[in-house]
């Protein structure tokens, strides 16, 4: 069976055009339909009856069951889960703020990266989600919500860079104009440092923010928290975070969970400052969000977080800290961080 959902208009009308012998104007009207959320084929008003019976014998229109929906009392926050169709389930998160509203999406369900302070790699990878799944993440969150999306941070469950196919369709689904249409501006990517993926994304010239997770700028500490350091060091992540901003004018973000005793020294601030000059990257500190199964890792207490960010200061980096979200519905689940953009809270 064709998955319609995941395919930009081009593949639409080759599909429509070569497989079905149909007049290649039906993949827009197709491409339409299917961004606005119609979850049938009969709702494409538009389309012969024989058409549409034609594709029902030949496609599916990918589609999510929520399971649950969990609110903020505080700030509005809303967390979904939603079951795929082969049972598997997956967690998106939406939150509110002065500028719009921002849908945190998984890209796969559970991960294999293996970060030692992270819920999503607790039962390793299951699989990756295909375009049209993440695509749903959005389309059903916003029927849900009854919220227009106007941003995207693929910071939930899943290593989007491990799912880089799927991901790149993803991005430009929902950044084309007939569907979504969010701009690349309007969404950022974050990855635990896969430097390959880093590299071909840079060639793709795409205006998305990147965000690293760096969470150490020594060795030592990051190859303890997060095993992807092992077979790339800070050394080359940095330089190819350098050469991603040489190539796409875009800088990158390094993100940073304030973890207490472990990654919050002075002089960890001062390593962390140097690297971000070099790679000209703006730092967002969170606070870690504590998680169950993780009981080895708390939060810096906040005289630690002071402390860090006076180093930064005087180094003049470029930093925010990130004010959670939704702490009521779980956010200290350490999978999906809900956020608030450049909330300065110290
Ligand atoms: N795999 C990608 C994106 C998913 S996680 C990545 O590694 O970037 C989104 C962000 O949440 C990452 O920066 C991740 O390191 C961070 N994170 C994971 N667990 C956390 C926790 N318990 N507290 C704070 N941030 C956490």
């Amino acid at each position: 069976m064709t998955d319609l959902k995941s395919m930009l208009p081009e593949e639409l009308e080759t599909y429509f055009v070569q497989t079905l012998s149909e007049p290649r104007y039906r993949a827009g009207q197709v491409f339409s339909w299917l961004n606005r959320g119609v979850t049938d084929f009969d709702e494409m008003r538009n389309l012969p009856k024989s058409l549409r019976e034609k594709l029902r014998a030949d496609a599916f229109i990918s589609s999510l069951r929520c399971l649950q929906i969990q609110r903020s009392a505080t700030d509005g926050t809303q967390k979904f889960l939603w079951e795929l169709p082969d049972g598997n389930a997956v967690e998106t998160v939406v939150m509110r703020h002065a500028h719009g509203v921002t849908a945190c999406i998984s890209s796969q369900v559970g991960c294999r990266m293996g970060c030692a302070f992270c819920a999503s790699t607790i039962g390793g990878l299951v699989r990756s989600l295909t375009a049209a799944e993440m695509l749903d993440e959005v389309l059903y969150s916003q029927r849900e919500s009854g919220e227009r999306i106007t941003n995207i941070v693929l910071m939930g469950i899943g290593e989007p860079l491990d799912n880089y196919d799927a991901v790149l369709h993803f991005l430009h689904l929902v950044n084309h104009p007939d569907g979504l249409n969010i701009g690349m501006r309007h969404i950022s990517l974050s990855t635990c440092g896969l430097t390959e993926g880093i590299r071909a994304l840079a060639t793709e010239n795409l205006q998305l923010t990147l965000a690293i997770s760096l969470h150490a700028p020594d060795d030592e500490t990051r190859s303890a928290l997060m095993p992807v350091n092992r077979a790339c060091g800070v050394e080359k992540l940095v330089r190819c975070c350098e050469d991603y901003f040489a190539k796409t004018g875009r800088r990158v973000t390094f993100e940073y969970a304030m973890i207490g005793g472990v990654n919050d020294s002075t002089a960890q601030a001062q390593r962390l400052a140097a690297l971000a000059r070099r790679a000209r990257a703006h730092i967002n500190l969170i606070p870690l969000n504590r998680v169950e199964e993780r009981t080895a890792f708390s939060p810096s207490t906040p005289a630690q977080m002071k402390a860090f960010c006076a180093v930064l200061e005087q180094q003049g980096a470029n930093f925010t800290i990130r004010r959670s979200l939704g702490g009521d519905v779980d956010a200290a689940c350490g999978q999906l961080r809900r956020k608030r953009e450049d909330e300065r809270n110290l």
